[in-house]
């Protein structure tokens, strides 16, 4: 894993000035090392057997409806305010500076289903666990969270459930 480093850039001051942006485009447009590191997350994805992977929006969408589509499994969108159609459930959560919300459509899945949340990155661990509270709230069993890179030093899963599974490919 740590030789895929290589082909995430960084980018100083996006979105926002003090951010250090990791892009993992290059990964994505290479298959042989998509392929490598989507790997793990397929072995782990087929032994914690869920019924659905929930991706965040947006960049989380590309590796969790990728393994969905993979595995045979369903695919959840979870996403920001006012995108999804007809009735949703949604949940507030708070951001260094101010709020943001997270949104499923409703009866996106049968009460109990077991459901991974996966998103490309961990930083603070906000969004995940808003996300992760999002598919409780809305009945799911939420089994884990999967990340293709985690930022160690925010120690962002410290902020999701311990007793569940959290799994990262890359840490920084
Ligand atoms: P957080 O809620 O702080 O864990 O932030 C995670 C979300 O923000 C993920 O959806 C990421 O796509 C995005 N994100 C946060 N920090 C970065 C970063 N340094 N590089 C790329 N994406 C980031």
């Amino acid at each position: 894993m740590e030789n895929l480093k290589k082909y995430i850039n960084e980018i100083k001051d996006f979105p926002k000035e003090g951010i250090i942006f990791k892009d993992i485009n290059p990964i994505y447009k290479d298959p042989k090392r998509w392929n490598e590191l989507m790997l793990p997350l397929q072995k782990l994805i087929s032994i914690s057997k869920p019924d659905y992977i929930a991706g965040i929006e947006s960049r989380g969408f590309i590796s969790a409806s990728a393994l969905a589509f993979k595995l045979e499994l369903g695919f959840i969108p979870i996403r920001k305010p006012n995108k999804l159609p007809g009735r949703v459930i949604g949940i507030n959560y708070k951001l260094e500076y101010g709020e943001d919300r997270l949104e499923i459509q409703q009866n996106s899945f049968e009460k109990e289903s077991k459901i991974i949340v996966i998103d490309d990155l961990l930083a603070t661990g906000g969004t995940a666990s808003a996300a992760g509270k999002l598919i409780t709230k809305a009945g799911g069993n939420l089994i884990g969270y999967a990340f293709l890179v985690e930022l160690t030093k925010l120690n962002g899963r410290n902020n999701l459930d311990c007793k569940l599974l959290v799994e990262s490919l890359i840490k920084y």
